[in-house]
């Protein structure tokens, strides 16, 4: 996750998200190598600086 206002990242992982990628690869007969999965938004300093 990448905060778009100071620009820290929170490297985050779910299972259930490998998961949900194997089973993409394996449906479109695609071998995975390499993956990433970028959420671009506020983190919580910068979340609470918005709201005042
Ligand atoms: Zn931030």
């Amino acid at each position: 996750m990448l905060c778009i206002s100071c620009g820290k990242v929170i490297e985050f992982y779910s299972e259930a998200l490998e998961r949900l990628q194997d089973k993409l690869c394996k449906s479109e007969n695609f071998e995975g190598v390499t993956h990433t999965l970028e959420i671009k938004g506020y983190c919580k300093a910068c979340r609470k600086k918005r709201k005042k």
